[in-house]
């Protein structure tokens, strides 16, 4: 039976190996928090002062995490949610201010975060008016009973809270705006219906930008998060990977922490956080290629695109994806910040 399983494992391996569909992403030792920003423009499209920008802010968001775990009771859970924040409140990524439309012209956003000592969780979904929705989903794991609240239940939490409420007003931004308009316009010019393989391919890079932490803190604990606007032109009140713990977001400390970002009705329905952490954790298979087998190996065949960050219970860090370039950044026990942009 054992037997059976090592060699049926392997062939699986080989069978990768051997569609050579391995994203072959560097992995960094040591590092105690990784971020990731979506799928931002291309290397090609990216402007020197826009490249600029995105490396202050991921700079910003690791050093913010980092220090809030350096604290004398810093953990791995605050520095997921000092990094994201830091990210929320730019309007550069998909997360927080820089939120993308629903089709209605609203900014509806989901967000998550877990612990991989206890497996506690907590996450909201098409909230409105919270100005972070990443401290929502900790304060719904911390100090409530349950583990997802939705739209006006997770605001009255967060307002009960003591958590920073504002007009939805503040999510308006003029880049995502024009997306809107653009793809409004787009569809207005379309007649039929749009099938699931078109709404894919509008799911632009450009409108990618979900951003999500792994950490590791100095008692070995794990923790990971990630928030988002959701996809650009979706309908109000869908909901994807972000918020669903297993799909968009999964820590264990016996196997890994993954944030995902991507075409989250694909990462749902491949529980893709939770199935690469289960290959790490029951089959002893490494974090890397465990993500690698997940993203590159069932989901890019399937159609999902995107890719993960993923750390490992002993603080490897790396990512793997199926379409051109996450970005994505770390910082190492020794304060050394890397940060790649797409294809580095
Ligand atoms: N995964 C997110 C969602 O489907 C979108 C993204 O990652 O950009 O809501």
């Amino acid at each position: 039976m054992r037997t059976g399983f090592i060699a049926a494992t392997v062939a699986a391996w080989m069978g990768i190996v051997a569609g050579s569909v391995l994203s072959a992403e560097p992995i960094v030792d040591g590092v105690v928090l990784g971020v990731h920003g979506g799928f931002g423009p291309n290397r090609e499209e990216i402007k020197p002062e826009e490249e600029k920008q995105f490396r202050a802010v991921f700079e910003q968001a690791l050093r913010a995490g980092r220090d809030a775990m350096s604290k004398p009771d810093g953990t791995s859970l605050d520095g997921v949610e000092a990094a994201i924040r830091v990210m929320e409140d730019s309007p550069l990524f998909n997360a927080g201010r820089g939120a993308v439309f629903t089709r209605d012209g609203k900014n509806e956003m989901d967000a998550s975060i877990m612990e991989g000592k206890s497996l506690r969780a907590g996450s909201v979904a098409g909230v409105t008016i919270i100005k972070n929705p990443i401290s929502a989903a900790r304060v719904v794991m911390e100090r409530t009973p349950h583990v997802l609240f939705v739209g006006r239940g997770a605001e009255l939490v967060a307002t009960r809270e003591g958590l920073d409420i504002v007009d939805p007003s503040y999510f308006w931004t003029e880049r995502r705006w024009k997306q809107l308009q653009d793809r409004l316009l787009e569809e207005q010019k379309k007649s039929g219906k749009t099938s699931e393989a078109d709404s894919q391919r509008k799911l632009r890079r450009a409108e990618w930008g979900t951003v999500g932490a792994v950490a590791r803190d100095k008692n070995g604990n794990l923790a990971a998060g990630t928030s988002t606007g959701g996809t650009s032109f979706k309908m109000s009140g869908r909901v994807g990977d972000s918020p669903i713990i297993g799909a968009g977001t999964y820590a264990d400390n016996e196997g890994g922490a993954v944030s995902a970002t991507g075409h989250g009705e694909y990462f749902i329905r491949y529980a893709v956080a939770h199935d690469i952490v289960v290959r790490a954790k029951y089959r002893g298979t490494a974090l890397p290629q465990a993500a690698d087998e997940v993203i590159v190996g069932r989901l890019k065949p399937a159609g999902g695109e995107g890719g993960v960050i993923v750390l490992s219970p002993k603080g490897q860090f790396s990512s793997s994806s199926n379409t051109d370039g996450m970005y994505r950044a770390c910082i190492s026990t020794d304060g050394k910040i890397r940060v790649v942009l797409d294809r580095e």
